[in-house]
C-alpha cells in the first residue's frame, strides 16, 4: 500500500491534501517521495519561518533533545526563561504563557480578557468583539471567536459571549462597545480571511476607544508576528502595542509552539490553577524559538524582509492576471483578474512551487530567509502559472 492509501485509511479526512508525500526538506527547498523538488512561498503556512532544517536552529534543537526534551511546568527551566526574556524584551511585553498552538494563545488571551475584568469588574463585562472575517482558531471558543458564519456549524452550542464588528467601521464599534464588552480582539492584516490589512485610521480608533472604557485590546499575531510584516509585530507598523498579543505560527521555527503575551496591566491575571497547558514551554521549542529570534534579531533582518516584499511586488507587477496585491511585508495576497487560486496553487505544484490560497487570492508566505534567487525561480513559475492561456 503506498503513503496516501495508508494515510486516508487510518488519519481523519479533515483537511483538503494535495497528492504531494513531502520527504525532506534543506532551506527553501523541499523534496517529495519520488525526488520532485519544490521551491517554497508557504513557509507550512508560515512555520518555518527560517526554511527547512536551518543550520543554527537544527542546532539549538538537536542539542535540547539530547539534553532534556520536556519537563513538567511544576519545574523551570533555563531554556523557557531564556525564551521568554528575550520573547518579551524582543516584542515589548512584560511577560508570557506558553501554550502549543494559535488557538491555544488565543484561548489564552480570551481567559486573561475575561478575568481580567471579571476581576475588577465583576460578572457580565465578558463580551468580546472580534471582526467580520477573522479567524482565531479550531477550538471551541477560537471558534466562536472567528467571524465567519461557514465556521458556526455543526459544533453546536458554540461559546457565548463573542460579537463580530465590521472591519474598518469606526461607528459600528463604537455601538457596539457597551457595559458588556472586556476586549476587542484584531488581526492588523486578515490572514485566512483574505490578507486584508486593516485602515490605520481604524487601528488608531480601535485603541482610543478602548483606552477610554478600559477595553482590552487583543491583536492576535499568530500569522504576522515574528518578523512575518517586516516589523517584529505587524502592531509596529501602526505604531500599536495591544494590551494582549499572541503569537504561533512561525515563532519557534516549525516546531508547535503558541505564546500569549502581556502588558504590565495583564501580567498578573493569571495565578497558580487558573490556566496550564502540559507541552507549553517546550525545552525543544524554546530552544527552536530562540533560534528563531536571534536571526530574526539580527542586524539589517527586518529590512531584507521589507525589500524582499517590495521586489516580489515589482516582479510581479507587469503581470496581466493580476488585478491586485494586498498584505503586509512577506504576507501577501494575490486578486486573479479571470483564474482560480486553487487551480494556481495545483498548476503550481506541478510546477514545483509550493504556494498557499486565502479566500480567492493566491497567499505568499516565504520563508523570511528567502534569497533573491530563489524568489527570482519560484516568481518565474508563478508568472507561467498566471499567464497560461
Ligand atoms: C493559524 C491561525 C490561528 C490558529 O493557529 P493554530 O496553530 O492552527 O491553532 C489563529 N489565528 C490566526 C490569525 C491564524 O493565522
Amino acid at each position: 500500500m503506498n503513503t496516501i492509501e495508508k494515510f486516508n485509511n487510518h488519519v481523519m479526512q479533515s483537511y483538503g491534501r494535495y497528492p504531494l508525500v513531502m520527504e525532506q526538506g534543506k532551506d527553501r527547498r523541499c523534496t517529495d517521495e519520488n525526488g520532485k523538488t519544490y521551491i517554497d512561498f508557504g513557509s507550512g503556512i508560515g512555520t518555518n519561518s527560517l526554511g527547512y532544517c536551518n543550520d543554527k536552529w537544527v542546532e539549538a534543537v538537536c542539542s535540547q533533545v539530547k539534553n532534556l526534551q520536556h519537563t513538567s511546568n511544576y519545574y523551570y527551566t533555563a531554556v523557557q526563561a531564556e525564551f521568554a526574556e528575550k520573547l518579551c524584551e524582543t516584542a515589548g511585553y512584560k511577560s508570557v504563557f506558553f501554550g502549543n498552538s494559535g488557538a491555544e494563545a488565543n484561548e489564552c488571551a480570551i481567559k486573561i480578557a475575561r478575568k481580567y475584568s471579571f476581576d475588577k469588574y465583576g460578572k457580565g463585562r465578558h463580551t468580546i468583539i472580534t471582526l467580520v472575517n477573522s479567524f482565531h482558531g479550531r477550538t471551541m471558543a477560537t471558534l466562536s471567536a472567528t467571524g465567519q458564519d461557514v465556521f458556526h456549524n455543526y459544533f453546536f452550542p458554540f461559546v457565548e459571549g463573542f460579537k463580530y464588528a465590521n472591519a474598518n467601521n469606526i461607528a459600528k464599534l463604537e455601538e457596539m462597545l457597551d457595559d458588556t464588552v472586556c476586549a476587542v480582539m484584531i488581526e492588523y492584516v486578515q490572514g485566512e480571511g483574505g490578507v486584508n490589512a486593516l485602515d490605520k485610521d481604524y487601528v488608531d480608533a480601535v485603541y482610543r476607544l478602548c483606552a477610554e472604557k478600559d477595553v482590552l485590546v487583543i491583536a492576535d499575531e499568530v500569522q504576522t508576528g515574528v518578523g512575518r510584516t517586516g516589523k517584529f509585530l505587524a502592531g509596529d507598523n501602526f505604531g500599536k502595542k495591544a494590551d494582549i498579543t499572541t503569537l504561533a505560527k512561525g515563532i519557534a521555527g516549525g516546531v508547535p509552539m503558541g505564546a500569549c503575551l502581556t502588558n504590565e496591566k495583564c501580567s498578573g491575571v493569571l495565578v497558580a490553577g487558573t490556566h496550564g497547558s502540559t507541552f507549553g514551554g517546550n525545552p525543544i521549542a524554546c530552544a527552536g524559538g530562540i533560534a528563531v529570534l536571534d536571526t530574526v534579531n539580527s542586524e539589517g533582518f527586518l529590512d531584507e524582509v521589507c525589500k524582499k516584499a517590495e521586489f516580489i511586488k515589482s516582479k510581479l507587477a507587469d503581470c496581466e492576471e493580476i488585478t491586485g496585491m494586498s498584505g503586509l511585508g512577506l504576507m501577501i495576497g494575490i486578486t486573479l483578474k479571470t483564474k482560480k487560486a486553487a487551480d494556481i496553487v495545483k498548476k503550481a505544484l506541478d510546477k514545483g512551487l509550493l504556494i498557499l490560497t486565502a479566500k480567492d487570492k493566491v497567499r505568499l508566505l516565504p520563508p523570511l530567509t528567502i534569497t533573491y534567487d530563489e524568489l527570482e525561480e519560484g516568481l518565474k513559475i508563478l508568472k507561467e502559472v498566471m499567464e497560461e492561456k
